[in-house]
């Protein structure tokens, strides 16, 4: 029984990394890669000679640093699922409307990282607090398309 519950979760889960769509991971090139081999031996030995200084030059990252519901999937570097949804869709009771231009309908519903977004026909994205992966799953049919990127996804679903 327990052997069954396994193999029912493997193979869960190999359905579940067949389905994820839109990978940029082989798209970042590593940092050594860029370095030739001269560049990386006299990286190497200046460090080994100057410890890390305490004044380092000022990193301008922090406020790029988004919390996940504030980075739209068009700008992450991760897979994710999409669905289209051509009528309107209700959440909690209410018509959902796109926040920048008041659609209603002809939605790409997107479930990246636990979050569902909504893109509309023109590209506004916004994440949905009302719905969750759980809602998504039920509600989207069998994937069967698969996209290298999250550009080509959308353009196969006509957005
Ligand atoms: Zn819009």
């Amino acid at each position: 029984m327990f052997k069954r519950r396994r193999e029912a979760r493997e193979q869960q889960e190999l359905q579940r990394s067949g389905r994820e769509m839109w990978g940029y991971f082989q798209s970042i090139p590593t940092p050594l890669e860029e370095l030739d081999e001269e560049e990386a031996r006299e990286r190497a030995a200046a460090s080994a000679a100057a410890p890390e200084p305490d004044t380092a030059e000022p990193v301008a990252l922090v406020d790029d640093f988004l919390p996940p519901e504030f980075v739209a999937p068009s700008q992450r570097e991760m897979a994710g699922l999409m669905m289209p949804w051509p009528g309107p869709l209700v959440v909690d009771g209410d018509i959902v409307t796109c926040s920048r231009c008041e659609t209603y309908r002809d939605w790409i519903v997107l479930s990246v990282q636990g979050r569902v977004w909504l893109r509309c026909r023109a590209g506004h994205e916004t994440h949905e607090a009302g719905l969750d992966t759980a809602w998504f799953n039920r509600n989207s049919g069998p994937m069967t398309e698969e996209h290298g990127s999250y550009d080509d996804g959308i353009r196969f679903l006509g957005h």
